[in-house]
């Protein structure tokens, strides 16, 4: 039955809405969404919006997880960095489709509960979780090939930048209450070249624990 409905969801909100790297569709075919979420939202889990997850937080819509995804440009085997676990649902994701996935969630309510969502998925030994301010990033674990950021930050954060590859990829959305865009910004010689791609709506990335 799940699996009916997220073949449906690739089909009408991703590759219809013009998501097109094929290991992107196929990841999001194949991590079930719902064991993400509080067990009385179980049945919305494949419908197209964000959703609350406890402690004021959201799970990213379907669509915006892809979009992260498909920006991040990753063909397997590199080492990401996933800013703000919340419920851990791109992290499974991201696990799909890099060799080792680092996530960081500042709310101990939230991670406790994405290390469970995460295990029960089977993502347990792909993910490493980690509690606190992700604004920092997870120095120890540097360079990143990639980094995605699921909170709305004023500017890209140059200390995540600063923990990027060589080409690495930062996506994060970028932006106050009045607007945000969805930024991809890559690490080049000359310094970071940023484009803003599509507008979007994220919870507000905290400075600090
Ligand atoms: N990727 C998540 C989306 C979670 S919403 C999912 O798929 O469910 C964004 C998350 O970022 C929230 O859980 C929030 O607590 C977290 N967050 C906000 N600021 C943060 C920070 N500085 N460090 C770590 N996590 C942060």
């Amino acid at each position: 039955m799940s699996a009916d409905e997220r073949a449906w969801m690739v089909e009408r909100q991703l590759r219809r809405r013009g998501i097109e790297d094929e290991r992107v569709l196929a990841a999001m075919g194949r991590v079930p969404r719902e064991l993400f979420l509080p067990p009385e939202l179980r049945d919305a889990a494949y419908g197209d919006a964000a959703l609350p997850i406890g402690a004021g937080q959201t799970i990213s819509q379907p669509y915006m997880v892809a979009l992260i995804c498909e920006q991040l440009a990753l063909h397997g085997g590199e080492r990401v960095l996933d800013v703000g676990t919340g419920s851990g649902y791109q992290a499974a994701v991201l696990a799909e489709l890099a060799d080792e996935v680092h996530t960081i969630e500042r709310i101990p309510e939230l991670a406790e509960r994405a290390r469970d969502g995460l295990a029960a998925a089977g993502y347990a030994d792909r993910v490493h979780l980690h509690l606190g301010d992700g604004t920092r990033g997870v120095r120890e674990c540097a360079p990143f090939a990639a980094i995605a950021v699921a909170a709305a930050a004023l500017e890209a954060p140059p200390v995540l930048y600063d923990q990027l590859e060589p080409r690495g990829r930062l996506v994060v959305p970028v932006g106050g209450s009045d607007g945000q865009w969805l930024e991809v910004v890559v690490r080049t010689p000359e310094g970071p070249a940023a484009l803003r791609t599509v507008p979007c709506r994220f919870v507000p990335l905290v400075v600090g624990r």
